[in-house]
């Protein structure tokens, strides 16, 4: 999960990184209250989960709480690289005198958390690591150690920091950055450009942290910073039922279970000319309440004609996958027509409990392929 650079901020704030006051605001009057509380000068900044903002126009100072509005007015919904701005975060501008660069992020090779530090900040990291690798210093962690102090002025000192207060202040917010990312079980602990204003103050002038999604469960409150109203209200949907959910764009919803039946079924629909409109993974185990949960999300999707419903049973049992088909017919009160392809364990027993129920928008077929062609025909008589 990635966070917002306001929410990355926040965050770096709690663990006693410096950053700039500021305040977030979704429209350009709310933008001119923020500059007039802050005290201008300040900077207005667009809140993607993308980079590169700058280069984009998405941030721009304003010498006024007046022109603070204007640039709010001017950054709110712009497209940056596909990804439109409802945020800006509205903050007090820095004087910079140098821009700095420092991560942290895994190094999966080592097994081990990995520093980088170069005093050539601001820019494009990979452009620095290409052609200046040399200003890119270096430093693994070992995680059972932890961070050690030295860390920090190897770091500094072998970027050739020659300021001592700037050192200082530089090393302690390498320690807060490991403790950062430890606590927060993050991947990514970005800050671009760390700058050194022309009093001498370092800050976090940008933020970009990415948190494991599997910690989430241990990390509730960075797990409500996600933003639900941004994401597609489907996928919202599907990650609240835990569902695996993914959409595509043809006719065809695809339902099998385990990660590798569901491509395989995803590639036979479009081998025998149909196209998936989505597809669902109902992972093993997959009980009558499952079924029903990933059927209500793939027939949210409005494109969606007919369903293919793909099952192996393993540990999933078709006569519970058919007692789901059949209660999701009943609660969702579905109508479209659902193809049902079920072997495995258990599954003359769930093609009994279907037949035996005789709904006349169920069509069982014996083979993946037939079921394929089946569904895409209906799919297709049904546009
Ligand atoms: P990014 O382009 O998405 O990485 O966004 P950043 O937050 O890193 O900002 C890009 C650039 O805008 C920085 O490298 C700075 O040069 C400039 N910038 C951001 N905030 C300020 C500020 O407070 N004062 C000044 N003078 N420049 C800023
Ligand atoms: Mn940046």
């Amino acid at each position: 999960m990635d966070l917002y650079e306001f929410q990355g901020k926040e965050l770096f704030r709690s663990f006693g990184i410096p950053v700039s006051e500021g305040r977030l605001a979704t429209s350009p009057l709310e933008a001119r209250e923020a500059a007039t509380a802050l005290g201008c000068p300040v900077v207005v900044k667009a809140q993607v989960l993308v980079g590169g903002r700058g280069k984009a126009g998405g941030i721009k100072l304003a010498a006024t709480p007046a022109e603070a509005e204007e640039r709010a007015r001017e950054i709110l919904g712009m497209d940056i690289r596909g990804h439109t701005v409802h945020r800006v975060w509205v903050e007090r501008a820095s004087e910079i005198a140098r821009e700095y660069y420092l991560s942290i992020t895994f190094d999966r090779s080592a097994k081990k958390p990995l520093f980088m530090f170069t005093t050539e900040g601001g820019v494009d990291i990979e452009e620095v690591a290409a052609t200046k690798p040399d200003a890119l210093v270096r430093l693994h962690v070992d995680p059972l150690e932890g961070y050690r102090p030295w860390q920090g002025r190897h770091l500094v000192y072998g970027a050739g920091v020659s300021d001592a207060a700037e050192r200082r202040q530089i090393e302690e917010i390498v320690g807060r950055l490991y403790e950062t990312f430890e606590r927060c079980e993050a991947m990514l602990c970005e800050i671009n450009p760390l700058v050194v204003t022309t009093d001498g103050d370092v800050r976090a002038l940008d933020a970009k942290v990415t948190v494991d999604d599997n910690a989430l469960f241990r990390q509730p409150e960075i797990a409500e910073m996600r933003d639900l109203a941004a994401a597609d209200p489907l996928e919202a949907l599907a990650r609240e039922k835990g569902v695996t959910y993914v959409k595509l764009d043809g006719e065809v919803g695809v339902l099998g279970n385990g990660a590798g039946l569901t491509m395989a079924t995803v590639d036979v629909v479009t081998f025998v000319g149909g196209r998936p409109a989505n597809f669902c993974d109902l992972g093993g185990g997959g009980d009558a309440q499952g079924v029903v949960d990933a059927l209500e999300v793939i027939t949210s999707d409005p494109q969606v004609r007919a369903i293919f419903f793909n099952i192996f049973g393993g540990i999933t049992r078709c006569d519970e996958v058919a007692r789901g088909i059949l209660q999701a017919l009943e609660q969702l009160e579905l109508e479209l027509p659902i193809v049902v392809r079920l072997d495995g364990t258990n599954a003359a027993e769930g093609r009994r409990i279907l037949e035996e129920a005789a709904r006349p928008n169920v069509y069982a077929e014996a083979t993946m392929l037939d079921g394929a062609r089946r569904a895409v025909e209906l799919a297709g008589a049904a546009s």
